[in-house]
């Protein structure tokens, strides 16, 4: 038996495991404004993927293509050249996406990828179409299916949703339809044979909808859980696990970059003492408006967590040692300069801070021995207070 069929489940993560009736409409999850950046960085991920297939599939299909003519019954009497020239581009933007996806060169983000190869291919199937009625009108048949086949693997890149779709599909397809009567097609003619393309492009807009909410809702509960299982309970603050990995990002920028970054460990001070006087809820309340002063205290870039029992860390990016020891001092005088009211008790609560800079030798493990040294030399030299381990200047 699972754990949440036998206890009942946080109200938080309720909606992770409710059946609901499903709705008719496909209405799309909002996404809370603090995981858009996280939203953003999965889309480009997926659509990193999408690209990759899709330039593959284009790099395979267009020289089969070029060269099946007879194989598949086309009259291509003297359109050769002129079909290889409009494949050249989709064929281009194909190698341009391997390589830029691969090498990261050039710097070309997923989704401008995506609406190159889209255009290329739309651009190259409505030219065909268009060379090809003009010198063999009754003879369109394989044509109209390169169009169902077109029509489906483009709407099917807009990951984004219609926005992208206007830009990537409708756009060169409205161009398409105002220019196709001036170069010799009649607008009676169109019809019948846009029919199923365009059949095919509604399926796919439907399917892409279901399968975009899908991945919404998947995000969302990803989230959540990921947020659950990285915050604490008591202060809020981040609890000890997310932030390794995010220790290493830094120690990794700073080596490549050599943009400074430091961390400050801090301990409260005789805080078993708080506990055996006033009570552990008391001292839950100190620690509760500790994490509140801290939170204060820093910028928004900088990141605090809960490291141990009434141990904090404070991860400072692009700060070196002399502003790292402000920061610091920022955090020791708000713990001393006034008491916490906790109920009927005010108990004045000070912390001990050790403060270390990155140094190019460094691993987050020295890095935060040296900080630990530090908390524990302000520790001896008599609490309430500062000692930094790289010292500025
Ligand atoms: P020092 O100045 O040397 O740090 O003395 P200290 O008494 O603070 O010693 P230490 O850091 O070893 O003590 C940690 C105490 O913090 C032990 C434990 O009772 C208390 N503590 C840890 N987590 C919690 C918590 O979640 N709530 C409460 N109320 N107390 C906690
Ligand atoms: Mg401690
Ligand atoms: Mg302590």
């Amino acid at each position: 038996m699972h754990y949440w069929q036998m206890q009942p489940i946080p109200a938080k993560m309720a909606h992770l495991f409710q059946l609901r009736k499903p709705s008719v409409r496909i209405p799309q999850p909002r996404i809370p404004d603090k995981w858009l950046a996280a939203f953003e960085s999965d889309t480009d991920l997926v659509e990193q993927r999408v690209a990759i297939i899709m330039a593959w599939v284009v790099l395979i299909t267009m020289p089969m293509y070029q060269t099946s003519h007879h194989l598949r019954n086309v009259d291509s009497e003297g359109l050769w050249m002129a079909e290889l020239l409009f494949r050249i581009p989709g064929v281009l933007c194909g190698l341009l996406t391997l390589a830029a996806l691969h090498f990261g060169r050039p710097q070309l983000p997923a989704r401008a990828l995506l609406r190159m190869l889209g255009i290329s291919v739309m651009v190259m199937i409505l030219a065909l179409f268009l060379i090809h009625y003009r010198d063999h009108p009754d003879n369109m048949t394989q044509l109209s299916n390169g169009l169902v086949i077109t029509f489906f693997g483009v709407t099917a890149l807009a990951i984004r949703g219609l926005r992208e779709w206007c830009l990537v599909f409708l756009t060169p397809f409205v161009i398409f339809l105002v220019i196709a009567p001036f170069a010799g097609i009649p607008r009676a003619m169109l019809l019948p044979l846009l029919f199923d393309p365009m059949v095919m492009v509604v399926i796919t807009l439907v399917a892409t909808a279901a399968v975009r909410h899908l991945r919404i809702r998947e995000f969302l509960a990803r989230q959540e859980l990921t947020e659950i299982a990285s915050t604490d309970q008591l202060t809020g603050l981040l609890n000890r696990r997310p932030m390794h990995p995010l220790m290493v990002h830094e120690v990794n920028r700073a080596r490549r970059t050599g943009t400074p970054f430091s961390i400050v460990l801090g301990d409260l001070d005789r805080f078993k003492k708080v506990n055996d006087t006033y009570g552990h809820e008391a001292g839950d309340l100190v620690l509760q408006e500790t994490a509140r002063r801290l939170q204060a205290a820093i910028r928004a870039q900088d990141i605090v967590c809960r490291w141990g029992g009434e141990e904090l860390l404070i991860l400072l990016p692009e700060t070196g040692p002399e502003g790292a020891g402000q920061v610091a001092e920022k955090i020791r005088a708000a713990m001393d300069d006034a008491p916490v009211q906790t109920g009927n008790e005010v108990i004045h609560q000070t912390i001990s801070l050790g403060v270390s800079s990155f140094r190019p030798d460094d691993t987050v493990t020295t890095l935060i021995s040296r900080a630990d040294e530090a908390l524990y030399e302000a520790k001896s030299a008599g609490r309430n207070r500062v000692v930094q381990a790289d010292q500025p200047g």
